[in-house]
């Protein structure tokens, strides 16, 4: 007999328009209540139901909607929301809710100005992908109560509406994994006994409730497991069995190697493993899930938005399907949340680049056509058209650019090396720039004025012409300049009025790169990105900053930096072909900032920044692989860098992120100044860096441009001389953490003086 199944582990939250978003910042003004704010919810839920029953899957899935984020929904579902937001008892679900993601703002307007306010809990980035969620705190004094009306009424809410219910959880050990102990001496494991009786009642609620199916997401299954989490996994799910719930256990994002076995012996229903990224496991899983057990097999990928080679899947599935004995369940690799809604929306986009596209609605098709085919009822005209476009892109010239072949092929084995080495190099620029010790600098945006967005939404809109917008950005970058020689800063930039995003902008200037109007991604709460498509070859087909920079260059006497995006950041957040490596992708984009380097240098630019704040994040989930990517990453970026002459200084940018465990692969990139977030762990981080001898110069940021607290002269100066006790003063730079492009005008000015300030001290000692 046979079982085909199809289901998602979970569907974008936010809307085909981002009604979510609209909705949850009209209720955070105050200009809607809590009764509409729920409505919209329910209307979203209903409608992406609707979209996964007309698609065919046969269970909905409940639980995957969040008015944040779906790991503060389980913090208030197993109530173990920190003390601080308890407020005084009387407070709804909702209010505590948004005050662990948002902090409690009325508190801080109202009273003390923000002194005694309770702050939001941290924000990080849910494995590899560019969703950040709220990071769960744990005590020894955490206890755990069941609170499950909510999720019980959306439940009840797809029932109403006639839905086969699949329930979505984070699994108990992946939720502990992810919180972090707010005390010494708590080991969050130690936790899992008291968090598991609130798990088993939930699935005897959720049972009893007609639940079908609970989908445990498990996804730390594919980590590097220390070996006490490891085998917490059996008595965690023996525990769980009791309830006698259905439950199948979903894993995604990485193979789960020496995890598999456990994974398939646990006592579950089914198991969902990610057929994308762990593709080689599959036959393995087959071979070794016992039979009366569903495999669950995520042949469509989530994580990116290409639409899927049926055939393949199908040759794929095929010989699987007979070995379970006719018996499988097929979903895309994970949740949807990490895709954009709808291609049907991008009637701008070329038809052809389209028709290679399945963004989440096509994904659900996409299922919906391999299950027709697996069971061998007619899907040939579904088949006939993806084949078709599968073809078209294989074989495009638009694609594929002999052009860019060959010169990734030219490229002389050294490209990726500076001529002399870096004390050389630190010499002859010296005596170029005739830079003060303790060089003030900034990283490269300046305000993002109301006017200047204006203009450039006046530019796309057509209201003003090119001619217009080059007219008042010119006068932006002038400004900018004014500024800077007025408050004495050393190293000047150009302040990037021009672009709307560090990766956009250099997307839209270079071949190879597609956008969208509506494909925003979730990043978090109401935030959404719109990643770039990189669908073909790339290259650069003129110059894209040198006009800015000479421009901002031609104004001041001081050496201005010209300022560029990374390949490995560029790459990073993007969506990337998936018809080629990703490291000969990132090869192409280094290749064409290259170019922008020469061409920069040759205007004569003395200083120019290759920013690279992405660099860390691309790190793969297992160790194992972490040096194949570092290896090709840090390529690229030397790639890039490789044309500056020994009088040319390279700046790299890094922020946000843990870099010590990489420090030897920062180096490598040899750069000859890297400016980087530090102010906001109090030059912490610089230990590593003093440790490991960095070898280049450093600029440590003295100041949080995040916080629109302007920290006194006294202050940086004190975070100066600390990172002074690890770097040598000689190779120390003085500026922000990060880009100032979300700050105001005003404050930007009071921090920048101080900071002037205390870099003249330093150099009076
Ligand atoms: N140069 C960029 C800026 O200043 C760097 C931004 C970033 O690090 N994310 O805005
Ligand atoms: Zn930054």
């Amino acid at each position: 007999m046979q079982s085909i199944h199809t289901h998602t582990l979970g569907f974008p939250r936010i809307g085909a328009r981002r009604e979510l978003k609209t909705a949850l910042e009209a209720y955070w003004r105050g200009d809607t209540d809590v009764n509409t704010l729920e409505e919209a919810g329910r209307t979203l839920r209903a409608r992406h139901w609707a979209l996964q029953a007309q698609a065919g899957l046969d269970l909905v899935t409940v639980g995957d909607f969040a008015f944040y984020d779906q790991v503060a929904n389980h913090i208030q579902l197993f109530g173990c929301e920190p003390a601080r937001f308890g407020f005084d008892g009387t407070e709804p679900a909702l209010t505590r809710y948004f005050a662990m993601a948002r902090g409690d703002r009325e508190h801080d307007a109202a009273c003390c100005g923000g002194q005694h306010s309770v702050h939001a809990l941290d924000m990080t980035k849910w494995f590899d992908t560019n969703y950040h969620y709220l990071v769960p705190e744990f005590s020894a004094a955490t206890d755990f109560t069941l609170c499950a009306s909510r999720l019980l009424a959306e439940v009840a809410e797809a029932q109403a509406l006639g839905h086969a219910v699949k329930a979505a959880l984070i699994g108990p050990l992946t939720f502990l994994w992810l919180g972090k102990a707010k005390e010494a001496g708590v080991d969050r494991l130690d936790l899992l006994e008291r968090l598991l009786p609130a798990y088993s009642q939930l699935l005897t609620q959720l049972k009893e409730a007609g639940v079908e199916w609970v989908q445990i997401d498990e996804p730390i299954l594919g980590l590097d497991l220390p070996p006490e989490w490891r085998n917490a996994f059996e008595p965690c799910y023996w525990q769980l069995n009791q309830s006698g719930a259905r439950v199948m256990l979903a894993t995604y994002f990485s193979p789960l190697e020496e995890n598999l076995s456990l994974a398939c012996r646990l006592p579950v229903a089914g198991l969902h493993v990610d057929g994308v990224r762990a593709r080689q496991e599959l036959v393995n899983v087959c071979d070794w899930l016992p039979v009366p057990k569903v495999l669950s097999i995520g042949i469509v990928d989530g994580r990116n938005i290409w639409r899927t080679d049926l055939d393949q899947a199908l040759s794929v599935l095929r010989p699987l399907l007979e070995r379970r004995n006719g018996q499988l369940w097929l979903a895309p690799s994970c949740s949807l949340l990490h895709v954009p809604f709808s291609v049907a929306d991008e009637t701008a986009l070329d038809p052809e680049l389209a028709s290679w596209l399945a963004f989440a609605t096509e994904k659900l098709d996409e299922l919906a056509t391999l299950k027709t085919a697996l069971r061998g009822d007619d899907a040939d005209v579904a088949l006939a058209t993806a084949r078709a476009a599968i073809a078209s892109r294989a074989r495009s010239s638009r694609v594929h650019s002999d052009e860019v072949a060959q010169a990734v092929a030219a490229l002389p084995a050294d490209a990726d090396r500076r001529h002399a080495p870096f004390a050389q190099r630190q010499a002859v620029q010296r005596a170029r720039l005739r830079l003060p010790d303790f060089p003030t600098t900034t990283i490269g945006s300046f305000p993002q004025t109301a006017a200047i967005r204006a203009a450039r939404a006046a530019l796309k809109s057509g209201s003003i012409a090119a001619q217009e917008y080059e007219v008042a950005m010119r006068a932006e970058i002038a400004h900018a300049v004014g500024r800077q020689e007025a408050l004495g800063l050393d190293v000047l930039v150009h302040g990037e009025a021009e672009r709307n995003d560090m990766v956009e902008y250099f997307g839209e200037q270079l071949d190879g790169f597609a956008f969208t109007r509506f494909g925003w991604v979730q990043s978090y709460g109401s935030r959404c990105v719109k990643p770039p498509i990189i669908f073909g070859d790339v290259a650069r087909p003129r110059a894209m900053t040198v006009g800015w920079t000479t421009h901002a260059q031609s104004l001041s006497h001081k050496p201005v930096k010209g300022m560029l995006t990374g390949p490995v950041t560029i790459l990073q957040w993007s969506f990337v072909r998936d018809d080629q490596p990703r490291s000969l992708t990132a090869l192409q984009i280094a290749l064409a900032m290259r170019h922008e380097v020469a061409d920069l240098q040759q205007a004569g630019i003395g200083i120019i920044q290759i920013d690279e704040p992405a660099l860390r994040e691309g790190l793969p989930l297992r160790r194992g692989r972490w040096d194949e990517y570092l290896n090709w990453a840090t390529r690229a970026f030397r790639v890039t860098a490789g044309v500056a002459d020994d009088a040319t200084q390279i700046h790299t940018h890094m922020c946000y992120a843990e870099f010590n465990d990489i420090l030897p692969q920062i180096a490598a990139l040899d750069a000859d100044v890297i400016t980087i977030e530090t102010s906001r762990s109090d030059m912490e981080l610089l230990d590593g860096f003093g440790k490991f001898s960095y070898p280049n110069e450093i600029g440590p940021g003295v100041y949080d441009i995040h916080s629109p607290r302007v920290p006194g002269v006294d202050e940086m100066e004190r975070l100066l001389r600390k990172a002074a006790q690890v770097i040598p003063a000689k190779h120390l730079w003085v500026n922000p953490d990060c880009g100032l492009k979300t700050r105001g005008w005003k404050e930007t000015e009071v921090a920048l003086t101080n900071m002037v300030a205390a870099a003249h001290r330093m150099r009076a000692q």
